[in-house]
């Protein structure tokens, strides 16, 4: 979960809002070199995901040119798959009751035997979620609560609680993404800064999003699990993807290329880390992308376990406002 308190939520605005007056950090533009640029298909969106037709406007990006850019506001609603659960409630339950968190680039069900087993996982005896004698475990349940467990001071009453925030609790919340039309090559890579950098959108409209701040999360001995499609709720982006892990809409390639899975903020597309033979291409520049003649240039997102999608961007991203 990103953004823990009021001051960071005010930060966090003021970057977007930077973000959207400088789209982003400067970057000399280049013209590119690859014989194939593929624009964005506006058609591969979710329709039910939109909160409005997708236009295209004219935006300045970060090295003042001005181009032509997709607006895509969303509605924050997946309709491909649904969102949750999290936390288990009980060190008993299933993996069907919980989602996932990351350590150490792996991936691990949060099922209740999990939870149960922290002081041995992350080797001090102070994690301790749950009840010894119910065996119930402790899990934010009220807007207030999930705010509380998730800012980086954490309230002392929800040290040792599994934090989940539901969608129910942030109504309404909108995200608007400018993608340039036709993506263009920096003469630079744009590092991922954090928080207010945005990486993409999955076809369903969610976003992806930067890295979690798990240190700052395991260090208040909380956890804050993603669901099994890689999403968790916060109150400053509401549900966001911290991992790709197949659960929303692909368009699989006919050449057996791994699927494709949304764009990122500079309009190159983004993939499946693997193709349909189960292999990962092993040409990937230090972004994480690669070109081929049919799909231009283009990333594959890294292992689910590694709390990324792509290490930065390659062309000069757009711009993303969330409304509350
Ligand atoms: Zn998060
Ligand atoms: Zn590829």
């Amino acid at each position: 979960m990103n953004n823990r308190i009021k001051k960071q939520t005010i930060l966090s605005f003021l970057i977007i809002a930077t973000v959207l007056s400088s789209c982003s950090k400067s970057n000399n533009v280049s013209s590119t070199t690859d014989a194939v640029v593929i624009e964005v298909n506006p058609a591969y969106f979710l329709q039910t995901g939109l909160a409005e037709s997708i236009t295209k406007v004219s935006k300045t990006l970060s090295n003042g040119s001005t181009v032509e850019c997709y607006k895509i506001v969303s509605n924050n609603t997946p309709t491909d798959h649904v969102q949750g659960p999290w936390c288990p409630t009980n060190i008993n339950d299933g993996i069907d009751k919980g989602g996932v968190w990351f350590e150490g680039g792996k991936l691990y069900d949060v099922d209740g035997p999990f939870i149960k087993n922290l002081a041995t996982f992350y080797a001090n005896t102070t994690w301790k979620l749950y009840n010894s004698a119910t065996g119930e475990i402790n899990v934010t349940s009220t807007k207030e609560a999930c705010q509380a467990a998730a800012r980086p001071d954490v309230d002392p009453l929800y040290k040792n609680y599994c934090v989940e925030c539901l969608p129910s609790y942030f109504p309404g919340i909108k995200k608007t993404y400018y993608i340039p039309v036709k993506p263009i090559k920096g003469t630079t890579t744009t590092a991922i800064m954090g928080m207010g950098t945005i990486i993409g959108i999955a076809f369903n409209g969610i976003n992806f999003d930067p890295p979690a701040p798990t240190h700052a999360i395991l260090g208040a001995y909380t956890l804050a699990p993603m669901d099994d499609a890689g999403g968790h709720v916060n109150g400053v982006a509401g549900y966001h993807y911290h991992a790709a892990t197949g659960k929303s809409t692909k368009v699989a390639q006919a050449d057996g290329h791994a699927g494709m899975i949304g764009y990122a903020m500079d309009g190159y597309g983004i993939f499946e880390r693997l193709d349909e033979a189960g292999k990962e291409s092993t040409d990937l520049d230090a972004s994480r992308g690669h070109y081929d003649s049919t799909r231009g240039y283009h990333y594959h997102v890294a292992y689910a376990g590694t709390n990324s999608f792509i290490n930065s961007f390659r062309g000069i991203p757009g711009s993303f406002s969330v409304t509350l």
